[in-house]
């Protein structure tokens, strides 16, 4: 056993108004010891831990005052953190980042130059970034003796070819303001494709599309593992329609929005991230189990575009890897949503795609195999960890 078995991970993902983490032993093969979050920051703020079994260690609103803000919120956390580390020390404290521009295509050590660095991607993801960085600042200053490492949602994305990453506009342009297709959810990606080799051995050496279905939605292509196409872009608005984002549309609308509709450029950005998708369709609920509770024609209609969406997305990017041996679902509607992966492969049976009804419906928390024995295209529902990929490579780098 080493010293650092004896340690433990913990991991920030720090968001516009919550900040969740993850406590993990230090091992090669981290485990989970809590997890929890503060949620409401400028609202109410609540706080809530479990256990690695679920179990509910804390549950209890923060004093309204004092805790309206996200510096906060992270320090009630390493304050509740304390009482439960069984003296175990921190070895590295690892960050979840959306966007990592056009330089962070792996996890860095936090530095002050990294942090500098950082301060500059700001412009790429001004919802998100701002709230990634902070907590860094913060924990250098309160943990000055623990290594940070900044993970980064993008960086899977970086091997896709140059002409999958441009978009058609010009070239210098692009070059000159870091205009490409980022692609998000790498963390998620690199998760599922660390553990297919152990579910699909062949798939994982060949061609896998993986659909990361949660509240944000996008997709990838795999060839041997590596991302070759996703479907969001420079920001994380384009590709599939999302719980309150539009996913692609249109671009030239949002001129007609600010010029004939005389909208402002928030009122645009508010419709198109906050009020679109699921909810906007619907007009109910960016929820999908809200959506199969109801009966409102409308609730139907936003989940069948959902669907096509997906299945759409799915044969796109099987053209981009040139063939198809596995279709992976994770994420809350991707691992939970039968009746979404019913449809979606439905409408992918003339590529192969075989499902077997009775395995679709079985819950489980493991990976498993949904399609048919005989099913050309390999189904499979993998649930996602992107906090244990983010303790693994905390771990890594600080090494
Ligand atoms: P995530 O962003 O991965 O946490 O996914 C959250 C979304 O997953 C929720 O907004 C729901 O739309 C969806 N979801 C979670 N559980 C279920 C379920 N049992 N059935 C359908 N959708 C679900």
């Amino acid at each position: 056993m080493s010293a650092r078995d004896k340690q433990l991970v913990l991991v920030i993902n720090a968001g516009s108004s919550s900040i969740k983490f993850s406590l993990f032993g230090a091992q090669a093969d981290p485990q989970l010891v809590c997890k929890g979050q503060v949620e409401g920051i400028f609202t109410e703020p609540h706080f809530c831990a479990k256990n690695e079994a679920g179990e509910k260690l804390s549950d209890t609103p923060l004093p309204p005052s004092g805790h309206k803000n996200h510096d906060a919120a992270l320090r009630y956390i390493l304050d509740w953190l304390r009482g439960h580390t069984d003296g175990r020390s921190l070895a590295v404290i690892g960050h979840r980042v959306v966007h990592g521009g056009s330089s962070f295509t792996q996890p860095v050590c936090v530095t002050p130059e990294v942090l500098a660095a950082l301060d500059e991607t700001v412009a790429l993801a001004p919802l998100h970034a701002p709230h990634n960085i902070m907590p860094m600042r913060v924990l250098a200053e309160l943990l000055p003796a623990v290594p940070q490492v900044a993970c980064f949602d993008t960086a899977f994305h970086r091997t896709q070819s140059e002409a999958a990453q441009l978009y058609a506009l010009p070239y210098d342009f692009s070059q000159q303001h870091g205009i490409r297709r980022y692609g998000f959810h790498g963390l998620s990606y690199e998760y599922i494709a660390s553990v297919l080799p152990a579910v699909d051995a062949s798939a994982a050496k060949g061609r896998t599309v993986v659909a990361h279905l949660g509240n944000g939605a996008s997709m990838a292509g795999l060839l041997a593992g590596r991302c070759q196409a996703t479907t969001m872009g420079f920001t994380a608005l384009e590709g599939l329609m999302m719980g309150t984002r539009a996913g692609t549309f249109d671009p030239a609308l949002v001129f007609h929005c600010l010029t004939h509709l005389e909208m402002s450029v928030e009122q645009v950005s508010d419709l198109v991230h906050k009020q679109s998708g699921l909810l906007g369709v619907s007009g109910i609920s960016s929820d999908m189990r809200d959506l199969h509770a109801s009966d409102n024609p409308r609730a139907a209609l936003a989940i069948s575009m959902f669907c096509q969406h997906v299945a759409r997305e799915a044969a796109s990017l099987a053209a981009a890897i040139e063939g198809l041996d596995a279709l992976v679902f994770t994420a809350g509607i991707g691992e939970n949503d039968a009746e979404v992966r019913r449809r979606v492969c439905q409408q992918l049976a003339w590529l192969g795609v075989a499902l077997d009804d009775a395995a679709n419906r079985q819950r489980s928390a493991a990976p498993h195999r949904i399609s048919t024995a005989d099913s050309r295209v390999r189904v499979y529902v993998i649930p996602t960890n992107e906090e244990v990929m983010i303790a693994r490579h905390a771990l890594a780098t600080a090494a």
